[in-house]
Order: C-alpha cells, then structure tokens, then sequence
C-alpha cells in the first residue's frame, strides 16, 4: 500500500501530443493524470493553422484550455505542475508486486504519485534568436515552423535568420512561396557544407553577413497590443523591411527525466521509440516533438494517439491468448465462468455510467455541461 495518489497512467506535458495520450487512456478506461508546467512550443502557437475543423483564430493556449476541459469531463486529472523526477519502483515477484509489470514514482513541484505508466510528452525548447526586441513578434511575424507559416508569408518580402544547413534549407525552401528571400548570418560564419554552399550560390537568397541589431513593427498595423514585425535594423544602419521570417537556431529536446530513467535517446537527442511510442524501458511511452524533427500539432496528436491505444493492449487483460487460456483450464472448468470480467475497476465504470448521462461534450464550441 502507498498514501500517494495511484494511477494506471501518467503523463508528464500538456501539450496536444500529451493531452491526445491522456484523452485516449482515459476514455479506454484507465485512471490517467497529465502533469503540466507552464509553458511549451503549443502556448506559444498564436494561430493554430493545418488542423481540420479549428479555425485559424485558435490560439495553442486556447485549443489546450478545451482540451484540458474535455479531459477532466470523461474523468481524467489535470495538475498545472512541474515534474522534477521519476524513478522506477523496485517490484518482488516473490511479494507478487510485480504481477502487473512495472511501476513508476513521480516527483513533482507539490506533488508525488505512482504510476503503472509513465508518458513523456515533454517536447522541444526552439533556441530564441539574439536580437534585441524580436521575440515580442512570436507568431506575428517571427516564426519557427515552415510547414505551418510559410503560407503566411507567401509573396512577402522574408527573412531567415541562422547560419546552420537548415537556416540555409529553409531559406531555400522559401523559394517555393516568395521570390524575395534573406538569410541574414547576424555575424556569425556559416556552418552549412560545400554542397549547401554550391546550391545557395545558385539559388537567388541574399545572404547578408551583417549584425541584426533591433526588430520594429509595422506602423500599418493598427494592433497596439499584438504588433506585426515591419522589419529589421542592421548594424550598418539599415532598415530592411519584412512580412516576417524564421529563427532557425536549433532546438533542445526536454529529455532529460527521461535520460536519467534510462530511455535511449536518437543521435540528435531526441527520445527513441518503437512504432508504438515506446522507449527502450519497458513500461516508458514517449510522444510528439520530444521524439522526433516533424513539430506539428496533428503529427503530436497522432503520436499521442498512438500510445493510447498501446497503453490500453498492455494495461487491460482481454482477449486473453490462447497461452492464458490454456493455462487457466488447467485449473478449470474450461467454460470461461471463472474469468473475471469485466476488466477495469468498479469506480472507472460508474464514470463511463455517468459520462452517458451527460450531454455530449461540446468541444471548442464551449465548456463541458455542468462546468459552465
Ligand atoms: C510559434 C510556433 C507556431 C507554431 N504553429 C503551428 C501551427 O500553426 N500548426 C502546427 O501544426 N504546429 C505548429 N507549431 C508546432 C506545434 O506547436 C508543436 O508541434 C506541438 O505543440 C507539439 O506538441 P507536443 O505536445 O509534442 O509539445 P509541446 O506543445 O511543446 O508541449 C510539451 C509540454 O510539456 C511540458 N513539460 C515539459 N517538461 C515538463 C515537466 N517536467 N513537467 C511538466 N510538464 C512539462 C511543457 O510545459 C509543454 O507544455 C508551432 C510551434 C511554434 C513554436
């Protein structure tokens, strides 16, 4: 027995892969909690773009915000906290506490749980660019993702800042929307190969060596409190104007929980996984941007997606195999009247009653019945 809250599983970021995990082990019956310090690359997406059915006036907070709602209304826990450990449990076959395979005890900030399960979803940092006054344009012109705001900027006059092989790539890429393109090094030499160097050359980016002092905004836009980028000072004076442009200075995945509980990281140190979403220890999930380079929401909500639907064959015992089976009718009648069935706790099922009685869960159309 523990005097700590149990849980079959746990996820640690709440973000839309970990939220998408949650959802899915809660709605298939397991006692699930998400753990969830401020902050993330979701809270900082202004607009959320690609994803069907939300519009674009979404913001990642906003689209956590419902997300959170809709998990707590089919009886999943939240907790706005900070994990600071997890450590594997020792279990003793001979006691039988390892009958159900191996547990977990969290550390948070105000808090410790165990869990069965253990999720990470703990995402990236994007490493911010080195210019006074930038970053105050996050989403409104200074942006991180390709995939979701080259759109955006489509026939716009773009910068790229970095001086790595992927600055060069993106400046490039860009090519495909806008014929004016920048990639501004800010002084720093350029890290990218022969091959980059030969390709650049014959592709029409300017590559400007020049330090990015300052960014201002655009004095057209009337919005005072949520400015859009007009552009940026260099250190020789100039003004260049911009519809707005991308930081690419790499990112660091938040894997650090995850190393010290053993799971192998890829070379570029994100967190390895099976096409099930599990890490090399047994019991350990990991989804979304901490895993791999594709940061997009959908992708994060399908990874997260995924280890629900793992977690649940691992947790829950039906079907059983033949093996079982067979191993059962040794001391048995052999008619299935002695399985015990069904498969989760008597409180899980009293909430799945519950949940019927309710009106549907409104989605992003607004809160939950009763949590109006
Ligand atoms: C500016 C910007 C704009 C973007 N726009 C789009 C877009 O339009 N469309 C799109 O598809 N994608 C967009 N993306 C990418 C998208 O935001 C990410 O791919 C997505 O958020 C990944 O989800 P995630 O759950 O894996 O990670 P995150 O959203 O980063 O969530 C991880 C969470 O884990 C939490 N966490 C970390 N460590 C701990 C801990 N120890 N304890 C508790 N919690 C912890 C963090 O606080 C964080 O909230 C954008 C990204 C940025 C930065």
């Amino acid at each position: 027995m523990t005097d700590h809250l149990e849980y079959e599983v746990v996820v640690i970021g709440g973000g839309p892969a970990g939220l998408t995990t949650a959802l899915y082990a809660t709605r298939l019956g397991h006692r699930t909690a998400v753990f969830e310090k401020e902050g993330g690359r979701h809270a900082r997406v202004s607009h959320v773009h690609n994803l069907l059915g939300v519009s674009e006036n979404v913001s990642g907070e906003q689209l956590a915000i419902h997300a959170v709602d809709q998990l707590e209304h089919y009886g999943g826990d939240f907790f706005p906290d900070a994990v600071e450990s997890v450590s594997r449990l020792e279990t003793d076959p001979d006691d039988g506490s390892d009958t159900d395979g191996p547990r977990f005890r969290l550390e948070s900030t105000h808090a410790t749980v165990d869990a069965r399960r253990v999720v990470f979803a703990t995402g990236f940092r994007d490493r911010s660019p080195d210019v006074p006054e930038l970053e105050r344009f996050t989403g409104r012109g200074l942006h991180y993702c390709l995939h979701c705001d080259a759109y955006t900027l489509g026939d716009g006059s773009v910068f790229v800042l970095g001086h790595t092989e992927s600055a060069a790539h993106v400046a490039m890429s860009m090519l495909n929307f806008t014929a004016d393109v920048d990639l501004l090094l800010d002084d720093r030499e350029p890290e990218w190969d022969e091959e980059t160097q030969r390709q650049l050359e014959a592709h029409p980016v300017d590559v400007i060596d020049t330090a990015v002092v300052s960014a201002y905004a655009d004095e057209h836009v009337a919005d005072d409190e949520r400015p859009w980028i007009g552009g940026l000072e260099l250190a020789d004076g100039t003004q260049r104007e911009y519809l707005g442009g991308f930081a690419m200075y790499g990112s660091a995945y938040n894997a650090d929980l995850a190393t010290e509980l053993g799971c192998e990281l890829r070379e570029d140190g994100a967190i390895a996984v099976d096409e099930a979403r599990e890490t090399s220890v047994d019991g350990v999930y990991a989804v979304g941007d901490v895993t791999h380079g594709q940061n997009q929401t959908t992708i994060a909500i399908g990874d997260g997606a995924y280890a629900g639907l793992a977690l649940h064959k691992d947790l829950r015992p039906f079907p059983k195999s033949t093996a079982e089976l067979e191993a059962s009718e040794a001391d048995s009648s052999g008619d299935g009247d002695d399985l015990e069935v069904p498969g989760s706790a008597a409180d899980l099922r009293a909430q799945m009653r519950r949940v019927r009685e309710l009106e549907t869960h409104p989605g992003l159309r607004g809160p939950s019945p009763g949590r109006e």
